[in-house]
């Protein structure tokens, strides 16, 4: 069986699919995690926080190798990383779409 990959021999679909792909590794960041906006008190007795408006910070959280690891998201940083997690997810969907054919292809025999 032929084991050489040609564009031409693709469905529009995949193509589509592979040119989004394209787009996006070549111009985005990624991160693998999700988001979780949490409130809490600073503990300073004087702040706002102690009459009861809350902080608000934003995390990024994920799991691996059983272990959770997160981190706070600075304000400068969070569009840049609500971006990336958003761009990860995306990234994602379109390798299982694409993989998905593959599938496809090999349990029919169609190269
Ligand atoms: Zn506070």
């Amino acid at each position: 069986m032929s084991d050489s990959f040609s564009r031409s021999k693709l469905s529009a679909v995949e193509r589509n699919f592979r040119s989004q792909i394209a787009q996006l590794a070549s111009g985005r960041w990624f991160l693998r995690g999700n988001l979780s906006e949490r409130s809490g008190k600073c503990g300073k007795a004087n702040c706002r926080c102690a009459q009861g408006e809350l902080h608000k910070s934003l995390y990024l959280v994920h799991s691996q190798d059983g272990k959770l690891r997160q981190i706070c998201v600075p304000k400068a940083w969070q569009e840049r990383v609500r971006q990336a997690v958003h761009d990860y997810h995306q990234m994602q969907k379109l390798i299982e779409e694409v993989s998905e054919l593959e599938w496809k292809r090999l349990e029919e025999r169609k190269p």
